[in-house]
């Protein structure tokens, strides 16, 4: 069934890339209300910013949404992937300036408030998005793609020569256990080297070592170093799952990622919903199945039938 929070949370942070004091009001919302952003700072009959890949602001180093109106929500892919990670499709996210906080650079404290909020089912079955033919983006510096699966997998490689990153790979499949376990504390990070040219076309203004990993080479800057070995790659799924929430659906299929960012990840779902042949919506044989509810976010996509 589909999920939205109980309670409201209340998150204050900066952002960081503009580097503003901002402030989210997470609400619960009814049944297919989806994921949706108010901004509470604009004069605008529409201040509303649907989180769906129709939304996209082209972009780099972060995902921001737009709506009809022009009106912007920046750097919101951590907290998608909360709310993606944790099944949780319906919520009303009221923020008072144009950019998601960042917190600690990962999505472990939007994780641990929208827990302690508590998270409740809603009376309207969940549907799911299928992949049913491979897809593929590619760059000068990488390539997304997805492959049909019957499970949500990600699977994230990534180069950064010359430093302690390295080479890395990381796949996991996602469910709420596997996403708390082993995803959502992952923090941003860059190289020392590129922070000047970033502050000079207005980015990462806010960031600092308490929100993000600094990589110098073969060294990490942070005197906290890492929370784990393969952090950097961890942190790329996290995002790939955050972007991916812009379908609005949970999905079944396989991401595969080489050297990519947020734009591919945008524009390969935009290439996956351009074609109706490239993916099905799935809804449950049996709403009344308690076995199917509990087990709702990992399930074969045999137990559902394909109603488009
Ligand atoms: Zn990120």
């Amino acid at each position: 069934m589909q999920k939205t929070i109980k309670n409201n949370v209340k998150i204050v942070g900066k952002g960081v890339h503009l580097g503003k004091p901002v402030t989210l009001n997470i609400k619960p919302a009814p049944a297919n209300f989806g994921i949706v952003f108010k901004r509470l700072d604009v004069d605008s009959n529409n201040p509303l910013v649907e989180a769906n890949f129709k939304n996209i602001l082209s972009g780099e180093l972060c995902t921001s949404l737009i709506n009809g109106d022009g009106i912007s929500v920046k750097t919101v892919e951590h907290l998608l992937a909360a709310f993606s990670g944790l099944g949780i499709s319906n919520a009303l996210v009221e923020i008072d300036n144009e950019e998601i906080p960042i917190l600690d650079g990962s999505s472990i404290k939007f994780v641990e408030s929208l827990i302690k909020a508590g998270i409740c089912k809603q009376d309207e079955p969940l549907n799911f998005c299928s992949v049913k033919k491979a897809v593929k983006v590619v760059s000068k510096k990488g390539w997304v793609k997805f492959e049909p699966a019957d499970n949500f997998i990600l699977t994230v490689f990534i180069d950064y020569p010359n430093t302690c990153i390295g080479k890395q790979n990381f796949s996991l499949m996602i469910s709420k256990d596997s996403f708390q376990r082993e995803l959502c504390d992952n923090r941003t990070f860059c190289l020392r080297d590129d922070i000047q040219n970033m502050r000079s076309r207005g980015f990462a203004l806010g960031g600092t070592l308490d929100n993000a990993v600094v990589v110098d080479g073969y060294s990490v800057i942070n005197p906290t170093g890492l929370r784990r070995k393969d952090e950097f790659v961890r942190h790329k799924m996290l995002d790939a799952l955050g972007d991916l929430a812009l379908s609005g659906l949970p999905l079944l299929g396989h991401y595969v990622s080489y050297c990519a960012g947020h734009q591919l990840n945008n524009q390969l779902l935009i290439k996956l919903f351009s074609n109706h042949s490239n993916y099905e919506i799935l809804v449950p044989n049996n709403l009344n199945s308690d076995k199917f509810v509990d087990r709702s976010f990992c399930l074969s996509s045999q137990n559902y039938r394909a109603v488009i």
